[in-house]
């Protein structure tokens, strides 16, 4: 790794007993390349929430960087909330990658008005920050979330999420650093002065990323998608693409001053390692 440049990785809790021993292959793999932190996603509306404490316990015992949970709170009380954020903390997880989180397909934001809900991650992040000196990491949108009307719009909120509490952004990913670019400007003119990171994902899977993507309304430029055109049957060479569109993109990012990086790991190691090994040629 240059000098200058930290890595982050994060990793999600797996469904399967195959999928959940390959993910503890890839954890010390990765940890190996010295990440800044290490964090654990949030199934939507705490369906892993078992899985995602157990998985940030055991990583917090046994690794020497800072863990973080990912937590999101639009469809649970705020009591359970706290008592997750107690178990956390005494658990040595003390840094949080804290979000709104998604509707379920069938309810509404009025379903979660009551008292008894917090209402903006703002609030949220306030109010886990007043219980402990937890890290908070928080979600940025290049592209614009989804539900927010206009792009300045987003950015003010990320700057209400900042002040809050927040230690920094991590974005949604994207291929085209330009968009990356443009979006820091935004943020620097909102007077946002907080790091917001950038989040990269390795295509383990194109047609999965595209699901995905599809998903959370994020872009995959069709530059990227052409490269793996007629790749279905071939996941050598697809591997090889997909390393060097990681290298590319990272490789670009800390040439243009970025100095960390947070990479989506989908809980396997290679494409991320070897981006992690060009950092540091
Ligand atoms: P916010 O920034 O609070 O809101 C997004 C935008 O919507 C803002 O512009 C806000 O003003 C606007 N908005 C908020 N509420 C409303 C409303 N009621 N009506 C209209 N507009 C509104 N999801 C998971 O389930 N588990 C995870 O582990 C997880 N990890 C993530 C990690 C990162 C780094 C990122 C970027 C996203 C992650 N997500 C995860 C997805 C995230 O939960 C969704 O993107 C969610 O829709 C927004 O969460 P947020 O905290 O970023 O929202």
């Amino acid at each position: 790794m240059s000098k200058s440049t930290t890595i982050s990785f994060e990793f999600f809790p797996p469904k399967s007993a195959a999928a959940e021993s390959a993910m503890w292959e890839a954890v010390p793999e990765l940890a190996a390349l010295n990440p800044k932190f290490m964090t654990v996603t949030y199934g939507a509306g705490g369906s892993t929430k078992g899985q995602t404490l157990q998985i940030a316990e055991k990583m917090a015992a046994e690794q020497p960087m800072p863990i973080a949970s990912h937590l999101t709170f639009l469809t649970t009380e705020r009591e359970t909330l706290r008592e997750y954020l107690e178990e956390l903390w005494d658990r040595n997880v003390k840094h949080i990658v804290a979000l709104r989180g998604d509707l379920p397909k069938d309810k509404s934001f009025d379903d979660f008005k009551g008292d008894e809900f917090y209402k903006t991650t703002p609030e949220f992040i306030a109010d886990i920050v007043s219980r402990h000196p937890f890290e908070i990491s928080v979600g940025a949108y290049p592209e614009k979330h989804p539900d927010a009307a206009t792009l300045t719009d987003d950015i003010q909120t990320l700057k209400d999420k900042l002040d809050a509490g927040g230690t920094r952004g991590i974005t949604q990913f994207f291929f085209d650093n330009e968009v990356y670019y443009r979006f820091m400007d935004q943020c620097a003119a909102a007077g946002i002065s907080k790091p917001i990171v950038p989040g990269l994902v390795p295509i383990h899977d194109f047609n999965g990323l595209k699901r995905f993507a599809a998903n959370c309304q994020a872009n995959i430029p069709d530059w990227v998608g052409a490269k793996f055109e007629g790749l279905d049957n071939n996941p050598d060479e697809a591997y090889k693409i997909a390393v060097d569109l990681l290298v590319e993109q990272s490789l670009d990012l800390t040439k243009n001053g970025v100095d960390h990086i947070h990479y989506y790991t989908l809980n396997k190691a290679g494409i991320t390692r070897e981006a992690c090994k060009a950092l540091s040629a």
